[in-house]
């Protein structure tokens, strides 16, 4: 007797475990192509478009974070129990980063709203630059 074709929505939130397990288990932010290989050199056998749309749903559903780095790359990483909304401190070099919560910017957001009356008003802000390990391995 063949097995039943896998059902497409259980093949995909297996990807999609698979997926949130290894961001888990993974510090720095990384771009989709550097989790496609990485995954790949686990085992996993995605395509990079899957795994992009994948990541895609995730942070859509707030799972994951997504930031866009200076050179204009789309970057994802697993905040998870710092969850909540944050911003971040990256380093350009190796992508490790720090969740940033600051009230100041709250308030500099809520204030740029109410002055210009704009009503649902959102923020995205994204620190960058080179972390302390990585400056010191560019000075020797
Ligand atoms: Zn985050
Ligand atoms: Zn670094
Ligand atoms: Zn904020």
């Amino acid at each position: 007797v063949p097995a039943p074709a896998q059902p497409k929505k259980k093949r995909n939130s297996r990807r999609r475990e698979r997926i949130v397990e290894f961001l888990q288990g993974i510090d720095p932010f990384l771009s989709s192509q550097a989790i496609h290989q990485m995954l790949k050199a686990r085992g996993a056998s995605m395509g990079l478009a899957t795994v992009y749309r994948q990541l895609e749903n995730l942070v859509e559903e707030g799972e994951v974070d997504s930031i866009i780095s200076p050179s204009g790359e789309k970057l994802f990483r697993h905040c998870g129990s710092d969850g909540g909304h944050h911003h971040h401190i990256i380093c350009k070099i190796c992508g490790a980063s720090q969740a940033i919560e600051d009230e100041e910017v709250e308030e500099m957001a809520e204030t740029a709203g109410k002055r210009y009356k704009y009503s649902e008003v959102s923020h995205s802000l994204e620190i960058f630059g080179i972390c302390e390990t990585c400056s010191r391995k560019r000075v020797r």
